[in-house]
Protein backbone atom coordinates (compact mmCIF):
# COMPACT_ATOMS: atom_id res chain seq x y z
CA UNK A 1 0.00 0.00 0.00
CA UNK A 2 2.56 2.40 1.08
CA UNK A 3 4.38 1.40 -2.38
CA UNK A 4 1.25 2.34 -4.41
CA UNK A 5 1.18 5.80 -2.29
CA UNK A 6 4.65 6.75 -3.27
CA UNK A 7 4.40 5.30 -7.02
CA UNK A 8 1.44 8.19 -7.01
CA UNK A 9 3.29 10.64 -5.63
CA UNK A 10 5.84 10.18 -7.85
CA UNK A 11 3.56 10.04 -11.00
CA UNK A 12 2.02 13.85 -9.69
CA UNK A 13 5.30 14.96 -9.26
CA UNK A 14 6.37 13.86 -12.81
CA UNK A 15 2.73 15.51 -14.25
CA UNK A 16 3.39 18.99 -12.68
CA UNK A 17 6.54 18.75 -13.58
CA UNK A 18 6.07 18.54 -17.18
CA UNK A 19 2.93 21.10 -17.15
CA UNK A 20 5.33 23.17 -15.52
CA UNK A 21 8.01 22.76 -18.88
CA UNK A 22 4.91 23.41 -20.82
CA UNK A 23 4.02 26.88 -19.28
CA UNK A 24 7.50 27.95 -19.34
CA UNK A 25 7.15 28.48 -23.37
CA UNK A 26 6.14 32.06 -23.26
CA UNK A 27 2.32 30.87 -24.27
CA UNK A 28 0.45 34.41 -22.91
CA UNK A 29 2.78 36.55 -21.08
CA UNK A 30 1.63 39.83 -21.81
CA UNK A 31 1.47 42.14 -19.44
CA UNK A 32 -2.25 42.21 -17.85
CA UNK A 33 -1.25 43.72 -14.54
CA UNK A 34 -3.79 46.98 -13.64
CA UNK A 35 -3.03 50.54 -14.51
CA UNK A 36 0.65 49.30 -15.85
CA UNK A 37 1.86 50.38 -19.10
CA UNK A 38 4.85 49.51 -21.07
CA UNK A 39 5.87 51.02 -23.86
CA UNK A 40 9.06 49.23 -25.82
CA UNK A 41 10.91 50.86 -28.40
CA UNK A 42 12.20 48.01 -30.43
CA UNK A 43 15.58 48.75 -31.59
CA UNK A 44 15.32 48.34 -35.55
CA UNK A 45 18.69 50.02 -36.61
CA UNK A 46 17.32 52.83 -38.70
CA UNK A 47 14.29 53.19 -38.54
CA UNK A 48 10.73 53.22 -35.87
CA UNK A 49 9.20 50.34 -34.19
CA UNK A 50 7.28 50.94 -30.41
CA UNK A 51 5.03 48.55 -28.96
CA UNK A 52 2.57 49.61 -26.46
CA UNK A 53 1.05 46.84 -23.87
CA UNK A 54 -1.27 48.18 -21.35
CA UNK A 55 -3.67 45.88 -19.92
CA UNK A 56 -3.51 42.95 -21.95
CA UNK A 57 -4.15 45.33 -24.99
CA UNK A 58 -1.53 46.09 -27.91
CA UNK A 59 -0.48 48.62 -30.24
CA UNK A 60 2.47 48.69 -32.42
CA UNK A 61 3.64 52.27 -33.80
CA UNK A 62 5.67 51.55 -36.91
CA UNK A 63 7.38 48.65 -37.98
CA UNK A 64 11.13 49.71 -39.19
CA UNK A 65 12.41 48.87 -42.88
CA UNK A 66 12.13 45.58 -44.80
CA UNK A 67 14.81 43.89 -43.14
CA UNK A 68 13.52 44.17 -39.60
CA UNK A 69 10.14 42.21 -39.94
CA UNK A 70 11.18 38.84 -38.88
CA UNK A 71 13.37 40.35 -35.61
CA UNK A 72 10.19 42.23 -34.37
CA UNK A 73 7.97 39.10 -35.20
CA UNK A 74 10.54 37.10 -32.43
CA UNK A 75 10.43 40.52 -29.88
CA UNK A 76 6.34 40.15 -30.26
CA UNK A 77 6.24 36.28 -29.82
CA UNK A 78 8.56 36.64 -26.71
CA UNK A 79 6.23 39.51 -25.07
CA UNK A 80 3.60 36.33 -25.59
CA UNK A 81 1.64 38.53 -28.30
CA UNK A 82 -0.51 36.79 -30.49
CA UNK A 83 -2.78 39.41 -31.60
CA UNK A 84 -2.01 43.37 -32.04
CA UNK A 85 -5.13 45.31 -31.03
CA UNK A 86 -3.65 48.24 -33.30
CA UNK A 87 -0.90 48.60 -35.91
CA UNK A 88 -0.41 52.42 -36.85
CA UNK A 89 1.82 53.04 -39.43
CA UNK A 90 2.75 56.48 -39.20
CA UNK A 91 3.57 57.37 -42.57
CA UNK A 92 4.68 55.10 -45.57
CA UNK A 93 8.75 56.04 -45.72
CA UNK A 94 10.17 52.92 -45.36
CA UNK A 95 12.00 52.79 -42.16
CA UNK A 96 8.01 52.90 -40.64
CA UNK A 97 6.24 50.64 -43.37
CA UNK A 98 8.96 48.48 -44.57
CA UNK A 99 8.59 45.46 -41.76
CA UNK A 100 4.73 45.50 -41.73
CA UNK A 101 4.13 43.16 -43.80
CA UNK A 102 5.51 40.41 -41.88
CA UNK A 103 3.70 41.65 -38.58
CA UNK A 104 0.22 41.69 -40.76
CA UNK A 105 1.03 38.16 -42.04
CA UNK A 106 1.96 36.51 -38.70
CA UNK A 107 -0.41 38.24 -36.28
CA UNK A 108 -3.99 38.80 -35.57
CA UNK A 109 -4.29 42.13 -36.34
CA UNK A 110 -7.01 45.11 -34.84
CA UNK A 111 -7.51 48.00 -36.49
CA UNK A 112 -4.64 49.45 -39.21
CA UNK A 113 -3.97 52.74 -39.07
CA UNK A 114 -2.24 54.81 -41.49
CA UNK A 115 -1.22 57.93 -42.90
CA UNK A 116 -3.40 59.22 -45.87
CA UNK A 117 -0.37 59.89 -47.64
CA UNK A 118 0.87 57.15 -50.37
CA UNK A 119 3.81 56.03 -52.27
CA UNK A 120 3.89 54.50 -55.71
CA UNK A 121 7.08 52.04 -54.68
CA UNK A 122 7.43 48.28 -53.84
CA UNK A 123 7.05 48.69 -50.05
CA UNK A 124 4.04 50.71 -50.48
CA UNK A 125 2.89 47.72 -52.75
CA UNK A 126 3.89 45.37 -50.64
CA UNK A 127 1.99 46.53 -47.46
CA UNK A 128 -0.99 47.05 -49.55
CA UNK A 129 -0.79 43.14 -50.59
CA UNK A 130 -0.22 42.26 -47.38
CA UNK A 131 -3.27 44.14 -45.98
CA UNK A 132 -5.47 43.20 -49.13
CA UNK A 133 -3.99 39.38 -48.35
CA UNK A 134 -5.53 39.32 -44.55
CA UNK A 135 -8.82 41.32 -45.58
CA UNK A 136 -7.96 43.98 -43.54
CA UNK A 137 -8.79 48.29 -44.49
CA UNK A 138 -6.84 50.66 -43.06
CA UNK A 139 -7.99 54.36 -41.90
CA UNK A 140 -6.49 57.56 -41.42
CA UNK A 141 -7.90 58.71 -37.43
CA UNK A 142 -9.39 61.97 -37.54
CA UNK A 143 -7.59 64.30 -35.32
CA UNK A 144 -9.06 64.69 -31.81
CA UNK A 145 -10.60 61.17 -32.15
CA UNK A 146 -9.58 58.79 -28.96
CA UNK A 147 -9.30 55.50 -28.80
CA UNK A 148 -9.02 52.72 -25.73
CA UNK A 149 -5.64 50.17 -25.02
CA UNK A 150 -6.79 49.06 -21.74
CA UNK A 151 -6.57 51.59 -19.14
CA UNK A 152 -5.01 54.19 -21.10
CA UNK A 153 -6.31 56.04 -23.55
CA UNK A 154 -5.03 56.91 -27.42
CA UNK A 155 -6.04 60.70 -28.30
CA UNK A 156 -4.91 61.55 -32.55
CA UNK A 157 -2.86 64.61 -32.89
CA UNK A 158 -2.14 64.48 -36.65
CA UNK A 159 -1.82 64.44 -39.63
CA UNK A 160 -3.69 68.11 -39.00
CA UNK A 161 -3.83 68.99 -42.50
CA UNK A 162 -2.59 68.00 -46.08
CA UNK A 163 1.24 67.82 -46.85
CA UNK A 164 3.18 67.79 -49.45
CA UNK A 165 5.56 65.13 -47.96
CA UNK A 166 4.98 61.76 -46.31
CA UNK A 167 6.68 62.61 -43.61
CA UNK A 168 4.65 65.82 -42.41
CA UNK A 169 1.89 62.98 -42.94
CA UNK A 170 2.76 61.19 -39.84
CA UNK A 171 0.10 60.08 -37.69
CA UNK A 172 1.09 61.66 -34.23
CA UNK A 173 -0.78 60.58 -31.29
CA UNK A 174 -0.78 60.92 -27.46
CA UNK A 175 -0.78 58.08 -25.34
CA UNK A 176 -2.37 58.50 -22.15
CA UNK A 177 -2.13 56.22 -18.84
CA UNK A 178 -3.23 58.36 -15.42
CA UNK A 179 -1.04 61.21 -14.96
CA UNK A 180 1.46 59.87 -17.57
CA UNK A 181 1.73 60.94 -21.36
CA UNK A 182 3.56 59.57 -24.49
CA UNK A 183 3.93 61.47 -27.29
CA UNK A 184 4.76 59.83 -30.95
CA UNK A 185 4.75 62.00 -33.54
CA UNK A 186 6.51 59.65 -36.41
CA UNK A 187 8.83 61.85 -38.97
CA UNK A 188 6.29 65.19 -38.54
CA UNK A 189 8.69 68.00 -39.60
CA UNK A 190 8.22 71.77 -38.57
CA UNK A 191 5.22 72.50 -40.97
CA UNK A 192 3.20 69.76 -39.61
CA UNK A 193 4.54 70.58 -35.98
CA UNK A 194 2.90 74.04 -36.08
CA UNK A 195 -0.60 72.80 -37.31
CA UNK A 196 -0.41 70.27 -34.13
CA UNK A 197 0.40 73.30 -31.70
CA UNK A 198 -2.44 75.40 -33.56
CA UNK A 199 -5.42 72.90 -33.42
CA UNK A 200 -4.83 71.07 -30.48
CA UNK A 201 -4.62 72.29 -26.52
CA UNK A 202 -2.59 70.27 -24.27
CA UNK A 203 0.52 68.72 -25.85
CA UNK A 204 2.76 68.54 -22.83
CA UNK A 205 3.99 64.64 -22.24
CA UNK A 206 6.18 63.35 -20.04
CA UNK A 207 8.07 61.12 -22.89
CA UNK A 208 8.48 62.37 -26.33
CA UNK A 209 9.89 60.21 -29.12
CA UNK A 210 11.41 62.77 -30.67
CA UNK A 211 10.44 63.06 -34.25
CA UNK A 212 12.35 62.47 -37.07
CA UNK A 213 14.88 60.59 -35.39
CA UNK A 214 16.42 63.49 -33.81
CA UNK A 215 16.99 65.08 -36.80
CA UNK A 216 16.71 68.77 -36.73
CA UNK A 217 13.48 69.05 -39.19
CA UNK A 218 11.95 68.51 -35.71
CA UNK A 219 11.43 69.51 -32.71
CA UNK A 220 10.87 72.84 -33.33
CA UNK A 221 11.52 75.31 -30.46
CA UNK A 222 7.86 76.48 -30.45
CA UNK A 223 6.60 72.69 -30.29
CA UNK A 224 8.95 71.75 -27.76
CA UNK A 225 8.00 74.56 -26.17
CA UNK A 226 4.30 72.92 -25.99
CA UNK A 227 5.43 69.42 -25.25
CA UNK A 228 8.24 70.26 -22.56
CA UNK A 229 8.66 66.54 -22.08
CA UNK A 230 10.72 65.43 -19.20
CA UNK A 231 12.17 62.26 -21.12
CA UNK A 232 13.16 61.72 -24.79
CA UNK A 233 14.08 58.43 -26.72
CA UNK A 234 15.43 58.53 -29.65
CA UNK A 235 15.39 55.96 -32.24
CA UNK A 236 18.20 55.46 -34.77
CA UNK A 237 20.79 53.49 -35.60
CA UNK A 238 24.49 53.54 -34.65
CA UNK A 239 26.57 55.55 -37.44
CA UNK A 240 23.35 56.23 -39.68
CA UNK A 241 23.80 58.30 -43.24
CA UNK A 242 21.36 60.62 -42.37
CA UNK A 243 23.56 62.08 -39.14
CA UNK A 244 20.72 61.57 -36.81
CA UNK A 245 19.74 62.29 -34.23
CA UNK A 246 21.43 66.48 -34.71
CA UNK A 247 23.50 68.36 -32.64
CA UNK A 248 20.61 70.94 -32.23
CA UNK A 249 17.87 68.74 -31.24
CA UNK A 250 20.13 66.78 -28.48
CA UNK A 251 21.01 70.76 -27.64
CA UNK A 252 17.40 71.50 -26.89
CA UNK A 253 16.94 68.06 -25.14
CA UNK A 254 20.46 69.26 -23.09
CA UNK A 255 19.31 72.58 -21.77
CA UNK A 256 16.33 72.13 -21.24
CA UNK A 257 17.09 69.31 -18.56
CA UNK A 258 15.48 66.34 -20.60
CA UNK A 259 16.73 63.10 -20.05
CA UNK A 260 17.48 61.09 -23.90
CA UNK A 261 17.42 58.17 -24.45
CA UNK A 262 18.94 56.20 -26.96
CA UNK A 263 18.36 53.16 -29.41
CA UNK A 264 21.53 53.52 -31.23
CA UNK A 265 23.21 52.98 -27.85
CA UNK A 266 21.34 50.96 -25.63
CA UNK A 267 19.42 48.64 -27.93
CA UNK A 268 15.72 47.89 -26.86
CA UNK A 269 14.48 50.26 -24.13
CA UNK A 270 11.50 49.47 -22.37
CA UNK A 271 9.73 52.50 -19.85
CA UNK A 272 7.26 51.32 -17.86
CA UNK A 273 4.04 53.50 -16.78
CA UNK A 274 1.69 52.79 -13.52
CA UNK A 275 -0.07 55.88 -13.84
CA UNK A 276 1.64 57.89 -11.35
CA UNK A 277 5.86 57.28 -12.42
CA UNK A 278 7.45 55.98 -15.61
CA UNK A 279 10.83 54.10 -15.12
CA UNK A 280 12.83 53.35 -17.56
CA UNK A 281 14.84 49.76 -17.65
CA UNK A 282 18.38 52.03 -18.49
CA UNK A 283 19.88 55.25 -17.09
CA UNK A 284 19.72 58.33 -19.59
CA UNK A 285 22.66 58.66 -22.32
CA UNK A 286 25.41 60.96 -20.91
CA UNK A 287 27.20 61.22 -24.47
CA UNK A 288 25.23 64.02 -26.10
CA UNK A 289 27.17 62.84 -29.62
CA UNK A 290 25.16 63.69 -32.35
CA UNK A 291 25.36 61.60 -35.69
CA UNK A 292 27.03 62.54 -39.18
CA UNK A 293 25.81 62.60 -41.92
CA UNK A 294 27.92 60.33 -44.40
CA UNK A 295 28.13 59.25 -47.56
CA UNK A 296 25.27 60.19 -50.14
CA UNK A 297 23.21 61.53 -47.80
CA UNK A 298 25.49 63.92 -46.61
CA UNK A 299 25.84 65.08 -50.24
CA UNK A 300 22.53 65.19 -50.49
CA UNK A 301 22.41 63.04 -53.59
CA UNK A 302 22.08 59.22 -54.67
CA UNK A 303 24.40 57.04 -55.18
CA UNK A 304 24.20 54.75 -57.78
CA UNK A 305 24.72 51.45 -55.58
CA UNK A 306 22.24 52.68 -53.30
CA UNK A 307 19.18 50.57 -52.76
CA UNK A 308 15.77 51.92 -53.78
CA UNK A 309 14.07 51.44 -51.56
CA UNK A 310 16.10 53.77 -48.67
CA UNK A 311 13.35 56.46 -50.39
CA UNK A 312 12.93 57.90 -46.12
CA UNK A 313 15.28 60.99 -46.37
CA UNK A 314 13.40 62.07 -49.76
CA UNK A 315 11.50 64.70 -49.19
CA UNK A 316 13.54 67.37 -47.87
CA UNK A 317 13.96 65.23 -43.86
CA UNK A 318 17.89 64.75 -44.65
CA UNK A 319 20.68 66.81 -43.41
CA UNK A 320 20.78 68.70 -46.86
CA UNK A 321 17.60 67.27 -48.11
CA UNK A 322 17.41 69.57 -51.14
CA UNK A 323 14.20 71.38 -50.20
CA UNK A 324 15.31 72.39 -46.95
CA UNK A 325 14.60 76.24 -46.78
CA UNK A 326 17.40 78.63 -46.59
CA UNK A 327 16.13 80.74 -44.44
CA UNK A 328 12.93 81.26 -41.72
CA UNK A 329 11.31 84.84 -41.79
CA UNK A 330 8.96 86.09 -39.26
CA UNK A 331 6.61 87.94 -41.94
CA UNK A 332 5.40 90.81 -39.06
CA UNK A 333 8.83 91.84 -37.45
CA UNK A 334 10.31 91.26 -41.19
CA UNK A 335 13.54 89.46 -39.71
CA UNK A 336 14.96 86.07 -41.34
CA UNK A 337 16.62 83.82 -39.51
CA UNK A 338 18.81 80.29 -40.06
CA UNK A 339 16.76 77.41 -39.82
CA UNK A 340 19.04 76.38 -37.10
CA UNK A 341 18.48 79.66 -35.00
CA UNK A 342 17.57 79.55 -31.22
CA UNK A 343 14.81 82.27 -31.44
CA UNK A 344 12.88 81.56 -34.51
CA UNK A 345 9.44 82.47 -34.60
CA UNK A 346 6.49 80.70 -33.01
CA UNK A 347 4.09 82.60 -35.47
CA UNK A 348 4.32 85.01 -38.62
CA UNK A 349 6.75 81.93 -39.38
CA UNK A 350 7.36 81.22 -42.84
CA UNK A 351 9.65 79.19 -45.01
CA UNK A 352 12.07 80.78 -47.84
CA UNK A 353 14.44 79.13 -49.37
CA UNK A 354 15.60 82.89 -51.95
CA UNK A 355 18.73 84.50 -51.30
CA UNK A 356 19.96 86.74 -48.28
CA UNK A 357 20.01 89.70 -51.25
CA UNK A 358 17.05 89.07 -52.09
CA UNK A 359 15.11 89.23 -48.63
CA UNK A 360 17.17 92.03 -47.82
CA UNK A 361 16.06 94.20 -51.01
CA UNK A 362 12.26 92.78 -49.50
CA UNK A 363 12.77 94.64 -46.32
CA UNK A 364 14.04 91.76 -44.13
CA UNK A 365 16.73 92.30 -41.62
CA UNK A 366 19.21 89.53 -40.73
CA UNK A 367 18.29 88.39 -37.27
CA UNK A 368 21.32 89.45 -34.79
CA UNK A 369 21.70 86.02 -32.99
CA UNK A 370 22.03 83.72 -35.68
CA UNK A 371 23.61 86.10 -38.54
CA UNK A 372 22.52 84.33 -41.29
ZN1 LIG B 1 10.05 59.58 -42.84
ZN1 LIG C 1 11.88 57.82 -40.37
Amino acid sequence: MRYIKKLCALFLLLVFAVSCASCAVPADTVSREPGRMEAHFIDVGQGDSTLIICEGKTMLIDAGDDSQGTAIQNYLQKQGIKKLDYLVLTHPDSDHIGGAPVIITKFDIGQVFMSDYKKDNKTYEKLIKALEYKRLSYQTPKVGSEYALGAASIRILGPAGKYGNPNDASVALMIQNGDNRFLFTGDAQEEAEQDMAESIGDLSADVYHAGHHGSKTSTSEAFFERVRPSCAVISCAEGNSYGHPHAQTLNTFRMNGVKVYRTDEEGTIIAVSDGKEIRFDVPPSETWKAGEPTGSAASGKKGAGEKSGSEEEENGGGPSGGEEPAYILNTKNKKFHRPECDSLPAVNRKKSSESRESLISQGYEPCKRCNP
